[in-house]
């Protein structure tokens, strides 16, 4: 029932590619996935703030093929969303690797199947300023091409890391947007979650917001990071956006680093049922759904 609209498990499948370990996805994901009641997931390839072109591309290949070897559907367009199979969307997060050539590359990573991306991680690049980079630095005239690029091609972009200022210029451009894992800033202060102006724009938009399941992106309490709160985020966003903008980008990263605090009720997926009882507190179970994975299903069948 749930559609993940961010996990980093295209870094994890890296990751493991490089121990020695080139069956991560059929192993270890999809089986979790399945029997956590996961019906989707947007299989995120992460890059930071040193990764070259190559290592992009080497990432990218490594989880397209992972992706090929195993029993899901891969979506590349709206027919494959009806399919009955486990559905997973190959994604990038952070294109620090792209410094030149953009639309080539662009279109590269379009033909090996990603179809929503992130310009920047939490860095400053050559496209684009992340929530750490400097705080009037925006889009550069390469990220422009890059997001010309992407519209010129029917990508989704990722708007989760940027920068207020690369946000606000991104929404210059006419192209599908979408923030796969931010909470509301109005809750809990990260400047990775979106602020009340952010919000006001994104309502003028056909987008989706993902809830995401980080502690520090939660509560600024630490005592109050649980699905309690996490569900204060979904009504929030409901009284700003409605209900139907709203779905699910846990962002959760057990898997590669089991250290890493997520909620006192949701470590990963194996809970996510805790999430469903805190939901069923204030939604009907239509309503649910729609959070879960109906409203993702609509966007994408949009525009993909
Ligand atoms: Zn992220």
């Amino acid at each position: 029932m749930w559609f993940d609209l961010h996990a980093d498990i295209g870094y994890d499948i890296y990751k493991e590619h490089l121990l020695g370990n080139d069956n991560r996805f059929q192993e270890y994901h999809l089986p979790r996935l399945l029997k956590d009641n996961v019906s989707g997931v947007c299989i995120a390839c992460f890059f930071g703030d040193y990764e070259s072109w190559e290592v992009m591309q080497d990432c990218v290949l490594f989880a397209r093929n992972q992706i090929l070897n195993s029993d899901v559907q891969f979506v590349l367009s709206k027919e494959d969303l009806k399919s009955d199979k486990f559905k997973v969307i190959l994604t990038i997060e952070g294109m620090y690797g792209i410094q030149d050539d953009v639309a080539n590359k662009i279109q590269w990573l379009y033909d090996q199947g990603v179809r929503i991306g992130s310009l920047c991680w939490n860095e400053e690049n050559a496209l684009a300023t992340g929530v750490r980079g400097t705080v009037d630095h925006g889009i550069t005239a390469l990220g422009r091409e890059a997001i010309l690029k992407m519209q010129e091609l029917g990508m989704i972009l990722d708007v989760s890391h940027l920068n207020d200022k690369s946000f606000f210029d991104v929404m210059e451009y006419d192209l599908p947007i979408i923030a796969t894992h931010s909470n509301a800033r109005a809750l809990c202060s990260a400047l990775r979650n979106l602020s009340d102006e952010q919000l006001e724009v994104l309502k003028k938009r056909d987008t989706l917001v993902g809830l995401n399941a980080y502690g520090n992106f939660v509560n600024d309490d630490e005592s109050l990071r649980d699905c309690k709160h996490l569900v204060e985020h979904a009504k929030y966003f409901e009284s700003k956006l409605g209900l139907s903008r709203i779905a699910c980008g846990f962002d959760f990263m057990d898997f590669y680093d089991p250290n890493t605090f997520m909620l006192a009720d949701m470590q990963n997926s194996s809970e996510l049922h805790n999430l469903e009882s805190a939901l069923s507190k204030v939604y009907n179970k239509k309503d649910i759904l729609r959070i879960a994975s109906l409203n993702t299903l609509d966007f994408l069948k949009k525009y993909l």
